[in-house]
């Protein structure tokens, strides 16, 4: 009271000053208004567009927020997709549609995780032996040696993809926005070391898994956006599982295999498993007798996914 007082008694002068900078100040907010309304429009990406094989529910209020720090360039020519102000405007790859499921051919997709490692060219050389092409996940390993595996990957006409940058379940996880860092990075690495714009990839512990239960309907939503094509698996060799014998590696990825057409194995390429590695040749024999024929996936093979639940 005192001050309002003091201030119609000896500052009317002031009072117009003031006024005046007020109504300017309301002149160019509202001229500015239609700038900072669009730009608000920019940061609240639609996410309609899903792919049509995973129903997604309830995931629309996880929208990413958009940061646009440590972005790398992955391609060249921006894609048409890309929303203004998004943080990652090349990572996107066409969409590609899964083929017909229709032939009865026996088809095993030998896939493995977690490499380059020590073990990756002594892999790649025993399915040499055998001819058989398989699908490499990599992990963000940058030695020289590593850069020269997945190099080799390539070469001996392997599919590579993307699995996680740091495999740190807690970090890539936490949001749509740690995903997608965690995602380019590594993809920015498998591009440049092959020259692969790899539109594969795997999620570090399989879609659903006990980190991603709040995050992973808006994680593969904005995945599928971008046009990327995600596998998780249907045999699990068990080589990741502590305690598991050689001849229980065997077992599931043979026995386990026949119960599908097209069984999607789950192996492991760090440079612990050797057991894997000593194995491979026996799998790949057992699976030749059955009648399969060996595979690399690719955009438009038919996928193998978890059940997004209901509730997640
Ligand atoms: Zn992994």
């Amino acid at each position: 009271m005192k001050r309002a007082k003091h201030v119609r008694r000896g500052n009317s002068g002031k009072v117009v000053s003031i006024l005046t900078i007020l109504l300017l100040f309301a002149l160019f907010s509202a001229t500015c208004f239609p700038l900072s309304h669009a730009l608000q429009k920019v940061d609240s990406p639609s996410l309609s567009t899903l792919a049509g094989q995973v129903a997604i529910e309830g995931a629309l209020s996880a929208k990413p927020k958009i940061v646009v720090e440590s972005a790398p360039v992955v391609k060249t020519t921006p894609q048409k997709q890309a929303l203004p102000n998004d943080p990652y405007p090349l990572l996107y790859t066409e969409k590609i549609s899964p083929k017909e499921d229709d032939s009865n051919e026996k088809i095993a997709y030998l896939t493995f995780d977690d490499g380059p490692s020590d073990l990756t060219i002594p892999l790649l050389d025993v399915l040499d032996r055998y001819q058989v092409k398989a699908t490499f996940f990599l992990v963000g390993k940058t030695g020289e040696e590593d850069r020269k595996a997945m190099r080799e990957i390539v070469k001996r006409g392997h599919a590579i993809a993307v699995h996680s940058y740091s495999h740190d379940y807690r970090e890539i996880y936490a949001s749509v926005d740690a995903y997608l860092a965690d995602f380019a990075k590594m993809h920015d690495l498998i591009l440049k070391e092959t020259g692969v714009d790899t539109p594969l990839y795997r999620f570090a512990g399989g879609s659903i898994n006990s980190y991603n239960r709040d995050t992973a309907k808006a994680i593969i939503e904005e995945m599928n956006r971008r046009g990327y094509t995600y596998f998780d698996w249907n045999v699990d060799s068990g080589d990741a599982t502590r305690g598991t014998t050689a001849q229980q590696i065997y077992q599931h990825a043979v026995n386990d295999s026949k119960q599908f057409r097209r069984p999607v194995i789950l192996f492991h390429n760090t440079g612990t498993k050797k057991m894997t590695l000593e194995q491979i040749p026996a799998i790949i024999e057992a699976l030749q007798k059955e009648g399969y024929r060996f595979d690399v996936l690719k955009a438009d093979t038919p996928p193998v996914r978890f059940r997004i639940p209901e509730t997640a």
